[in-house]
């Protein structure tokens, strides 16, 4: 029978034969979108036996050398005294509002660290990034680079807390709670970053005014940590043609993993 681990290694193979024949028009081909949401919604428990294809060594995900941490006076700078600040931030009014504050998820000696744009409904109930179906497709899609929660990725947002109704960052919120996210960079350092939409991408490459797509498709620099922008995974749900740029650009954070 076909596990979930490898199911995923063929995703990552169907997406390579697309690559090569240059069709830019579907994403997995062979599945549904609920089958997709299965695997995921499952595949963190049955975490990948050693001699899997798709598994990960330790020295592979090792952060080769840690940079010095900058200074940013108004924040703690450990990360548990971080952590335990925003929990209890009230900096702007979404604190209000809020069920929780979403910090994180993942492992903090991350290899990659994914930036998305705010937590959502499912994301405020239960304090976690990324859980809704936006969130599960972004797990399958990192899962086909090798990348995961578990293993080797840290997961966070440009803001901490939920905006009322999902409604755009602003520019004050950004603001107030970006200094979070700076501190997190600085803490976690990980090799890689990859910004999800338009919000956390123009943040933080500075570009606050050019659209995502011109944005994406090349190696940026944040405080000298490789940067990827691409597309948000909801916006995917929406336009799955987008879906073979943002592989494309998880294969440009893999070769920047691997020329690391
Ligand atoms: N969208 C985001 O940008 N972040 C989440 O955590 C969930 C949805």
């Amino acid at each position: 029978m076909t596990t979930r681990w490898s199911q995923t290694g063929e995703a990552a193979r169907l997406l390579q034969q697309r690559k090569e024949i240059n069709d830019q028009d579907f994403f997995l081909p062979h599945l549904t979108r609920e089958e997709a949401l299965q695997i995921v919604s499952t595949f963190r428990e049955e975490p990948p036996s050693s001699d899997s294809p798709s598994s990960v060594s330790s020295q592979d995900t090792a952060v080769q050398s840690k940079k010095p941490i900058l200074a940013n006076p108004e924040l703690p700078k450990s990360y548990k005294d971080l952590r335990n600040h925003a929990l209890a931030c009230t900096r702007c009014s979404l604190a209000e509002s809020r069920k929780n504050v979403v910090f994180s998820d993942g492992v903090e000696d991350a290899s990659v660290m994914v930036v998305g744009e705010a937590p959502g409904a499912n994301e405020d109930n239960t304090g976690i990034p990324f859980v809704g179906a936006a969130g599960k497709f972004l797990d399958l899609l990192l899962a086909t680079a090798d990348l995961s929660r578990e293993r080797n990725t840290y997961i966070c947002n440009v803001l901490k807390c939920r905006p009322p109704g999902n409604r755009d960052p602003k520019p004050n919120e950004i603001k107030s709670c970006s200094p979070f996210l700076t501190r997190q960079i600085q803490l976690i350092q990980p090799e890689a970053l990859l910004a999800v939409g338009s919000f956390a991408g123009r943040l933080l490459t500075g570009q606050e005014k050019t659209a995502l797509g011109r944005i994406r498709g090349e190696v940026h620099s944040y405080q000298g940590v490789p940067l990827i922008v691409t597309y948000h995974p909801a916006a995917l749900l929406r336009n799955p043609k987008w879906t073979f740029a943002f592989w494309e650009d998880l294969q440009l954070l893999r070769q920047v993993l691997n020329s690391g």
